[in-house]
């Protein structure tokens, strides 16, 4: 199948070649003729898999057939993201495939001056890439309209749900015309999303790439047990034992982002931390330094690095496991990425047991347990460990050890554990210097 084939007009296709696509990927295949001919979508599928053409395409062809009503240029086409990044990744995607067209995207998004936003909206704009809560803001103040609104998207509709975004997108909503055309793309569908479109879409269609999990096949997943007092140092170990890999590392907290970056320059590897409490700015500054290959590591949080636009890694490094196992599906789509093989190592306290029997489960494979040599930890992993609540942050207590003991090696019924010298062959004292 060519992207021709799919009926898309001839700027857009001039697009895409420039840009060296030549093949629709699955969602793109299903969803652009579905939503050229009108419809509106339910698109199951996650970052990676191309969905931002899936509904940026259709909706610069079908804006580009109709030419606006009279007046200044009120946005006719609105994404909504959940996140900043998500934002200027969506809108710079948009702006790369409309090059040659004669129309005009933006992203607003809270943590960036409002002045700019107001101009970009006096000048005009028809495709409006914004988040939730900077939305309403200007809707609050009038510097706003939604009444040309033509298409509407959710991109990432689980996530905003996840951070709280459905009251704020059920205003929005309620304010836009009737009379458009909907899509919806989430990684689930959950009963809220459901109950989302059967109130504000019209019969939608529903197109799905390959089940969840089947980004999965080509990585291999593998934990190491793991003090939760131990974890940096076995990350330094992995790390400098693997001398070439950019590696994406993943933890719960914000705070315990920054601090594992700062340890990990202290240690000589040069690494940039994303997360939330950092400005718009620092964050594109982290991520582009990452994508230029100037840091080895990129530490962040679940909800920074969601939807981001992560070249494909060699290596995933859960430095926590995720509290949702879902999320480990997002952390790990980093990874082998069209068929290239990935690893997913995952550093595991004995009381994170729970997190990783929920992790199996979804993958419906045991993860390899596999004790690094120096590191084996106080207990063994606790598989029948309460599951934490998603909504908690997670607690920071060092694990206690039974002072005087040495590390015990674990027998229990879980997967098979094994130990190793294995992430390399050097031994803890060749890996602090430098
Ligand atoms: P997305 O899932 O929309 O974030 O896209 C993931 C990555 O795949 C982005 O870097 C896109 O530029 C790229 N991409 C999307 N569709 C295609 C395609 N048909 N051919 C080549 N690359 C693509």
């Amino acid at each position: 199948m060519t992207f021709e084939s799919l009926g898309l007009s001839p700027a857009l296709l001039r697009a895409l070649a420039e840009q060296n696509y030549t093949t629709p990927t699955p969602i793109q295949a299903q969803a652009i003729p579905l939503a050229l001919a009108g419809h509106d979508l339910l698109g199951g599928a996650q970052t990676g898999t191309g969905k931002t053409a899936a509904f940026g395409l259709p909706l610069l062809h079908r804006l580009s057939k109709q030419t606006p009503g009279n007046g200044f240029r009120r946005p006719r086409a609105l994404v909504l993201v959940p996140t900043r990044e998500l934002a200027v990744q969506v809108n710079d995607s948009v702006r790369g495939y409309a090059k040659h067209l004669r129309m005009h995207s933006s992203a607003i998004f809270g943590g960036a001056g409002m002045g700019p936003q107001v101009e970009m909206f006096r000048r005009g704009v028809d495709v409006l890439v914004a988040t939730p809560g900077r939305l309403i803001d200007h809707m609050d103040r009038g510097t706003v309209k939604l009444d040309a609104i033509e298409m509407l998207v959710l991109d990432e509709a689980d996530r905003m749900l996840d951070m709280g975004f459905l009251p704020a997108m059920k205003r929005i909503l309620a304010k836009l015309p009737r009379d458009r055309q909907t899509m919806m793309f989430s990684a689930t569908f959950e009963s809220q999303l459901k109950a989302l479109a059967v109130e504000f879409m019209r019969t939608p269609k529903q197109v799905q790439v390959a089940a969840q999990n089947a980004i999965v096949q080509t990585i291999t997943h593998r934990a190491h047990p793991v003090d939760v007092s131990r974890k940096r140092d076995l990350l330094v170990q992995i790390l400098s034992t693997r001398h070439t890999d950019q590696a994406i590392v993943f933890g719960r907290t914000k705070h315990g982002c920054n601090r594992l970056a700062e340890q990990l320059e202290e240690s000589g590897l040069v690494a940039v931390a994303i997360h939330g409490n950092k400005s718009q700015a620092q964050r594109q500054k982290a991520l582009n330094q990452f994508k230029a290959g100037k840091a080895r590591v990129l530490v962040a949080t679940d909800v920074a690095a969601r939807g981001l636009d992560i070249p494909n890694l060699p290596l995933v490094i859960n430095y926590d496991l995720p509290m949702v196992a879902e999320d480990y599906v997002h952390r790990i789509g980093r990874t082998g990425r069209n068929g290239a093989s990935g690893e997913a190592l995952s550093l595991v306290a004995p009381e994170e047991g729970g997190l990783l029997r929920q992790v199996q489960n979804m993958l419906r494979t045991d993860v390899e347990l596999v004790v690094v040599d120096g590191f084996a930890p106080s207990r063994a992993i606790q598989f029948n460990a309460p599951l934490p609540n998603p909504r908690q942050k997670a607690p920071r207590k060092p694990a206690h050890r039974p002072h005087g003991k040495p590390a015990a090696r674990h027998a229990h019924a879980g997967p098979k554990q094994h130990r190793t010298g294995g992430q390399g062959r050097g031994s803890r004292s060749g890996v602090s210097g430098g």
